[in-house]
């Protein structure tokens, strides 16, 4: 099904994210993941792209295949091109046609000053282009609340994302926020420059306090006070800071489903239980 399907009911849909299993962890071990949330009926799940890798050693398209063609969820596949010459989003393109997978989450990637660009693309814009330019899927994008880092104002990182809409980016799914306040400000400039497709909202539950600081050292998302409170209250105490993370991410989502979100984009970090307890305290919502 093509993504911007998905919205027409004009409901706040709910997705997931996974990541491939480290080098070492072996393919079998997303199965654990994916068994327990496939319960949750997210509207599709979407898997992460190791930016850098070897194009063949990726399993973004394999783990793709397997959530359509086992688990009948939608998948959507990340891809990031700042890395990838034209052949070799092309190879991607067609395994990923070949498996039946439809959606598309186009990216740039983060630069890494180790390892130095190919240069067919240079921003998440040319590779929307290219992969519209083909025919054959559907195309999402990422959209910051709080601006993308690179960006020298709010201004000119949204009339650069309405220019990655205008290339055919049909969905936007958001980096993770704390602040709601930041989310709706963004949303409301977002239509008064004329972007009218879904913008899911992003949200990562907080489990540790050294993960989400090395999460927002690398994002620029800001932590507010309350957030910053919890973080050092329970930071020597996992269950404690787990369960209040975990309300944290609800008390967020419970807000923006009362402010009209167009969907929920939970970042699971492989961890089902942590969304099946999330999921269960809106499910009434959905
Ligand atoms: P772009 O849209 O290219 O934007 C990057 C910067 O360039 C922004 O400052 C923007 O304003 C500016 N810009 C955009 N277009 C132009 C233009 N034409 N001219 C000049 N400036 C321009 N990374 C991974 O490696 N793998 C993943 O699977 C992954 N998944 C992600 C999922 C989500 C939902 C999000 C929010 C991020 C994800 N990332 C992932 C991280 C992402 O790759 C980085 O945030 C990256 O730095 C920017 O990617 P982008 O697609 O937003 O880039």
């Amino acid at each position: 099904m093509k993504i911007s399907k998905l919205f027409e009911e004009h409901r706040p849909r709910f997705s997931l994210e996974v990541f491939p299993p480290k080098k070492n962890g072996g393919i079998e071990t997303i199965y654990e993941t994916l068994d327990g949330l496939k319960d949750l009926k997210p509207a599709f799940i979407s898997v992460t792209y190791g930016a850098g890798g070897n194009i063949a050693d990726n399993s973004t398209c394999e783990i793709c295949s397997i959530i359509k063609n086992k688990y009948n969820i939608m998948p959507i596949a990340h891809l990031t091109c700042v890395n990838n010459t034209k052949a070799d989003i092309d190879y991607i393109l067609n395994e990923l046609k070949t498996v039946g997978v439809e959606n598309i989450l186009a990216l740039r990637g983060d630069i890494n000053p180790d390892v130095p660009p190919k240069h067919d693309f240079k921003h998440a814009d040319e590779l929307v282009s290219y992969i519209k330019a083909r025919g054959d899927f559907s195309i999402s994008a990422a959209c910051y609340p709080e601006c993308h880092p690179d960006s020298d104002s709010m201004v000119s990182d949204i009339l650069h994302l309405k220019h990655k809409v205008d290339c055919g980016a049909e969905h936007l799914v958001s980096q993770l926020f704390f602040n709601n306040e930041d989310f709706y400000e963004f949303r409301e400039k977002c239509r008064i420059a004329g972007i009218n497709v879904p913008i899911e909202a992003g949200i990562m539950p907080v489990t540790s306090k050294s993960g989400i600081m090395r999460m927002v050292s690398m994002c620029g998302a800001s932590i507010p006070k309350k957030l910053a409170k919890m973080l050092n209250r329970f930071e020597n105490n996992p269950k404690a800071l787990e369960d209040a993370g975990i309300a944290y991410a609800i008390d967020q989502i419970v807000d923006l489903i009362s402010s009209d979100v167009d969907g929920i984009h939970l970042y699971t970090m492989n961890k089902p239980y942590i969304a099946q307890r999330i999921f269960a305290a809106v499910e009434s919502m959905r």
